[in-house]
């Protein structure tokens, strides 16, 4: 069985996101979404397991996926998992450089994992949680941005009314 893991910080999940992972799951028999604890900064908009309650939600019907957090090295824990790839999405080339140094240095930690990068879609590379969060901070539109099912929790944190 082949394994994947998509991990990010997810704070919140982005259509973006999504696509990566349903396009990820066509190419694996399991994908695992891992919502790291050392991506994220300090102080997140949703705590760890509010990130993966919203994920598993809005990917309830991809076959084959599991969503949990993880606190601690992502080499280690492909290896727990038995993982054989970690699939990343590249956005632009901003992402190229961090993307390039973390796929490297998680070759020498477990030289049994390959780094795979899928490119963004056209519609989605301007597109990031934080940008998300800037919108809807100051009251402009999401619903294009982020899952229908999703919305609501994303506004109900971040609307400052
Ligand atoms: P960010 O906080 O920048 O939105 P994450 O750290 O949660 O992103 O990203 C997890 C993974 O998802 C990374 O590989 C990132 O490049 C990818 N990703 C994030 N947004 C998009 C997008 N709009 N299109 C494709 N891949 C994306």
């Amino acid at each position: 069985m082949r394994i994947a893991i998509c991990p990010g910080s997810f704070d919140p999940i982005t259509n973006g996101h999504l696509e990566i992972i349903r396009r990820a799951s066509k190419l694996f028999d399991k994908v695992i979404v891992v919502v790291m604890s050392n991506y994220y900064k300090k102080t997140g908009a949703f705590a760890p397991d509010e990130r993966v309650e919203l994920i598993k939600r809005v990917t309830a019907d991809i076959p084959g996926i599991e969503v949990e957090a993880h606190y601690g090295l992502l080499a280690d824990y492909a290896a727990e998992k038995n993982a054989s790839a970690i699939v990343k999405g590249l956005r632009a080339v901003s992402d190229f450089d961090t993307e390039f140094q973390q796929a490297l240095a998680n070759k020498k930690l477990n030289s049994e994992v390959e780094t795979v990068f899928l490119t963004a879609s056209g519609e989605n590379m301007y597109l990031s949680s934080s940008m998300v969060k800037q919108i809807c901070e100051f009251g402009g539109d999401i619903s294009e941005f982020v899952p229908a099912e999703i919305r609501d929790d994303i506004e109900k944190r971040l609307r400052k009314d």
